[in-house]
């Protein structure tokens, strides 16, 4: 089984246009939308939801008062100061250790997980799709990743389909480690910006630490060709293999407002550019299978 990550230095680089349009063009796969913290790819798949459970990670400890024989032993013991005089623990100063918990004299604390968001499995016009929302400021999204590859593996091989492609987290962080270790190929999107460049420096390194094979493009090339071809000269020079230049085109928003990746949108050339690049990446993905 073949996965591709597709990931960019940051949001707004237009990834996921290019991750709906990959979603269209190839066969035998299922999606995972693994950009938890700010999933979009929903707004043109339309995912049809059948099936959802809670995703759970960390655990708040809980006072029971009735039980609790107010004798201070939390209090002191806990380092990060959650608990308050009169034994009501602060969810937000918990950081779920469990020292109070193991202490207890009376057995007086609950250690609940948290619910710290939702996972999906649903159906979309391009085949099957793995999602997941992660609640407003909650933490462990690099968990909720691996969760949705997880499953979107185990779907893949429940239908016997043999591709995942992978709508990635943006930055370098915890999310974007999870989504890539592992993985069979990367695929950044830039676009022509001096930020442009640094980002692809840095998730380049990312990959390159990882020694996962990893290919480039960049979106609105035309808005800097200058830029755009530092980009291709820096991937030549990097081993990351360069799959071509999107222009920009106003009819990829207009695309996005109608629900529709930009291949099924239109014919002009923004489609011809996403096309090209997939076929080559799909060259890549082959060769990788033999
Ligand atoms: S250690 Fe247990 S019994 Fe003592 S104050 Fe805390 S919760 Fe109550
Ligand atoms: S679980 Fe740890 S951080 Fe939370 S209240 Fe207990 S001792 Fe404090």
């Amino acid at each position: 089984m073949k996965e591709l990550t597709i990931i960019s230095g940051k949001g707004g680089t237009g990834k996921t246009s290019v991750v709906a349009s990959f979603a269209n063009l190839a066969n035998n796969k299922v999606l995972a939308d693994a950009d938890v913290d700010a999933a979009d790819l929903h707004l043109i798949l339309a995912p049809e939801i059948k099936h959802k459970e809670d995703f759970k990670g960390g655990r708040t400890a809980r006072i029971n008062l009735e039980t609790c024989t107010e004798c201070g032993d939390c209090i002191e013991r806990c380092q990060f100061n959650a608990i308050s005089p009169d034994f009501v623990v602060n969810n937000i100063d918990c950081e779920g250790c469990g020292v109070c918990v193991y202490f207890c004299p009376v057995q007086a604390i609950d250690f609940p997980q948290n619910i710290c968001g939702k996972w999906y499995i649903s159906e979309t016009r391009f085949g099957p799709m793995v999602h997941a929302r992660l609640h407003i400021a909650e933490e462990n999204s690099g968990l909720l990743v691996s969760l949705v590859r997880n499953q979107a593996k185990v779907l893949a091989e429940e239908r016997g389909l043999d591709t995942i492609i992978v709508d990635g987290p943006p930055g370098i962080g915890c999310p974007v480690i999870a989504s890539i270790t592992g993985t069979s190929v990367i695929l950044i999107v830039t676009e022509p910006t001096l930020s442009g460049l640094h980002d692809l420096e840095r998730v380049g390194g990312l990959a390159a630490f990882f020694k996962i094979t990893t290919m480039a493009c960049v979106n609105k090339f035309d808005l800097n060709v200058e830029m755009t071809d530092q980009i291709e000269d820096y991937c030549t020079r990097h081993q990351i293999e360069f799959m071509g230049r999107i222009p920009y085109d106003t009819a990829v928003t207009h695309a996005m407002v109608a629900g529709k990746s930009i291949v099924e949108f239109s014919d002009g050339k923004v489609s011809d550019a996403v096309k090209e690049i997939w076929d080559k990446v799909e060259r890549i993905l082959k060769r990788l299978e033999g």
